[in-house]
């Protein structure tokens, strides 16, 4: 934690001050910051939830070629929009994309809508980030809540309890709406997300830096670390699956996943029962002999609601029969695998293989 020297009382608002620091200090120059786009801007907000603005710059970069505005991404197959998200993780997002694409043009005629509330019925988009698109994109006034801000708010205003809780929540959005200023609602809204992902960060604020440390009340009262206060922890349900890596002439065998559940819609691994003979398994599945290799190293991978342990099984086959061939399964090549739309932790094992 980052003790502050003293800093003088201000003289402006709370709101002035951010909007002073974002002219001076903020970030400028994102490729979603050069438009008013509100696709654009909306494409960028999404991806920017549980992702690093470095990350992201590519993948919106990339995505924005394949789809330059919303009548592109409706029309496109939700395969190929997997594709090109794939390595941000969080495919759902990607989902929510594609069907909010799709109902911007049956509902809206193609048009992005240019409130908020309209904003915040699309498929993904939540009241924060509906109030973000419509900052930048029509210079719309509201409040904005995201991770950064929570956790800043938080901190500057002493709002103790899980922010996820209902309660604290309320407060949050509360403070949230009260420091909106009257103008500049645009640099307003990117100085509390840059405040947020550079200066009040997690582990250690930059205190000495920050324009509305003076009135900080959990800095005053040397209660940084301890706000906002932590999730509750609750035990997470723990699940096992074996995965086949099925080897045969140089190419792997993949699955499609179903369009509902845990990474719908991508390519993964053939799975199989946790118990009871590989095999054996296979032959019944797959109608074919194969021998059974390396038992590979386990993975862990965590879902919000439970944690998953991937055992990973090498298997090759020398003949594979016409009818073990569905619509459901492809055979890849390693490179055109790791070019594919795979879930993350699938991803790095193919690496690894
Ligand atoms: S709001 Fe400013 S002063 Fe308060 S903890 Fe965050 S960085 Fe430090």
């Amino acid at each position: 934690m980052t003790r502050a020297k003293r800093h003088p009382p201000p003289r402006r608002s709370f709101a002035a001050r951010l909007i002073a620091w974002q002219h001076a200090h903020g970030r400028h120059d994102l490729p979603w910051q050069r438009t008013r786009d509100a696709y654009r801007i909306w494409l960028s907000e999404i991806m920017l939830q549980q992702t690093q603005v470095a990350t992201v710059i590519p993948y919106y970069d990339r995505f924005v070629a394949s789809f330059p505005d919303v009548r592109a991404l409706a029309a496109a197959s939700l395969d190929r929009v997997l594709e090109r998200w794939s390595g941000l993780g969080y495919y759902r997002r990607a989902h929510h994309l594609h069907a909010a694409a799709k109902a911007i043009v049956e509902r809206h005629g193609g048009v992005f809508p240019c409130d908020a509330q309209t904003i915040a019925t699309l498929p993904g988009v939540g009241r924060s980030t509906a109030a973000a698109i419509a900052a930048f994109a029509f210079g719309a006034r509201g409040a904005i809540l995201d991770g950064n801000v929570r956790r800043l708010l938080a901190r500057h205003r002493g709002i103790a309890g899980y922010p996820g809780e209902p309660k604290v929540e309320r407060a949050l959005w509360q403070q949230a709406e009260m420091l909106l200023p009257d103008r500049d609602i645009e640099a307003y809204t990117q100085a509390l997300m840059d405040l947020g992902a550079t200066i009040c960060t997690r582990a250690a604020p930059r205190c000495l830096e920050c324009p509305v440390a003076f009135e900080c009340i959990a800095r005053r009262e040397d209660r940084i670390a301890e706000l906002p206060s932590p999730r509750p922890r609750k035990m997470l349900p723990q699940r096992a699956v074996r995965v086949l890596v099925i080897e045969r002439a140089g190419a792997i065998l993949f699955e499609k996943r179903p369009a509902a559940g845990i990474w719908a819609g991508l390519w993964s691994l053939p799975e199989i029962a946790i118990d009871g003979d590989v095999a054996r398994q296979c032959k019944v599945r797959f109608a074919t002999d194969v021998v059974t290799g390396e038992a590979l190293p386990p993975i862990e991978h965590g879902f919000t609601h439970f944690r998953l342990t991937i055992h990973p099984q090498r298997i090759s086959v020398r003949k594979w029969p016409a009818r073990a061939e569905a619509p459901g399964l492809v055979w890849l090549t390693r490179d055109d695998a790791l070019a594919a739309a795979l879930p993350a932790p699938i991803k790095a094992l193919i690496r690894r293989v």
